[in-house]
């Protein structure tokens, strides 16, 4: 789709955010995918998740924090967030962008900020998932989980994209070290000698690295909307020795809740990824991008303005 990696790269425009973040048609449209602008919305979503039998991600929306003071306030969040989860004893951990962290800014002060926040998160027993963000940090963050996994930080791992070329080696290094891995697809716009263009050798990846976690990998959590890698991941699974509770399956606050219902039912593990927090704008024009459908809506409603 042509209009993806224009969104895509519009989602990193400063002067588009804050035209878009003040326009109260999409603000409402972005409230479908993320849950409110404070910790209390993002603890109030997964409550109510957790009551419908989720577990929950929480990702408190942001990258690249441009200065150490920026990422040590971010790091305050997401410790502020550990605490109202292991009080209200919710099936809840996190999901923390390395760059919202200050990786590009100093990578041994994201390493110490991820260090805390991991300290407290093994304190409650929380898993932690750094998301990948685009190719220029894969390799970055890929050490950090290896450095952090390497000195027994077991509760940090993060999720493999697997329209990139390296995904099928980076699945197998990570569990290498014992990393719990989120496999996605992918929500970046990425040149040709880095990603797989096309959708066929996205979800071909995508399907072999799922085989290659079910069989190898720790608690692996699989992260897709499309029914039918759920449904070739349902059948691996048995067939390949992986018990319901060693595994789960992940989506997106707000897509498919119909699918959401449906694995809860049938008795899957489901973790649902809820972003809270006011910087929601790159995060939102990611999900317009991703689907035909939302990015023809949302572009046909801003030329209607
Ligand atoms: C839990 C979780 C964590 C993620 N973490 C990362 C990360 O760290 N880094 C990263 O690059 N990407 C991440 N992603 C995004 C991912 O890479 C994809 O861009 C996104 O999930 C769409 O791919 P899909 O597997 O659902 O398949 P697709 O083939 O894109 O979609 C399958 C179906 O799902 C539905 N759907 C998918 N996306 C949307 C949407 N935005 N709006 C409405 N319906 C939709 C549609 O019905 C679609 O037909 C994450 C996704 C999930 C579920």
């Amino acid at each position: 789709m042509v209009l993806r990696p224009l969104l895509v790269r519009a989602s990193q425009s400063e002067a588009l955010a804050r035209q878009i973040t003040a326009t109260t048609f999409t603000r409402r449209m972005a409230m479908r995918f993320v849950a409110g602008e404070e910790l209390d919305d993002g603890i109030r979503a997964a409550r109510r998740l957790a009551h419908e039998g989720k577990r929950v991600s929480l990702d408190y929306v942001g990258e690249h924090a441009d200065t150490q003071a920026a990422a040590r306030d971010a790091a305050k969040v997401y410790l502020e967030a550990i605490d109202r989860i292991g009080a209200e004893g919710l099936p809840a951990g996190l999901s923390v962008k390395p760059t919202q962290l200050g990786l590009s800014v100093s990578r041994d002060l994201c390493e110490q900020l991820i260090d805390e926040i991991a300290a407290a998160a093994a304190a409650i027993d929380a898993h932690i998932t750094l998301d990948m963000e685009d190719s220029r940090v894969t390799e970055d963050t890929v050490r950090l989980v290896e450095s952090l996994q390497k000195r027994g930080q077991r509760h940090v791992g993060c999720a493999v994209q697997s329209y990139l070329h390296r995904a099928r080696a980076d699945v197998r290094r990570l569990s290498a070290v014992g990393a719990s891995l989120r496999l996605c697809k992918g929500a970046y716009s990425e040149p040709p000698y880095v990603a797989y263009t096309s959708r066929r050798e996205v979800d071909a990846s995508w399907a072999d690295c799922a085989k290659y976690l079910i069989q190898h990998g720790t608690y692996p959590r699989l992260a897709t909307h499309d029914h039918r890698l759920v449904a070739r991941a349902k059948a691996d699974l048995p067939r390949l020795g992986r018990d319901r509770d060693d595994f789960e399956f992940q989506m997106l606050y707000g897509v498919r809740a119909d699918m959401q219902d449906a694995l809860v039912r049938d008795g899957y593990r489901l973790c649902v990824y809820v972003p809270f927090g006011s910087n929601w704008f790159a995060y939102f024009m990611r999900r317009i991008a991703e689907r035909p459908a939302n990015a023809v809506f949302f572009v046909r409603a801003l030329g209607n303005r």
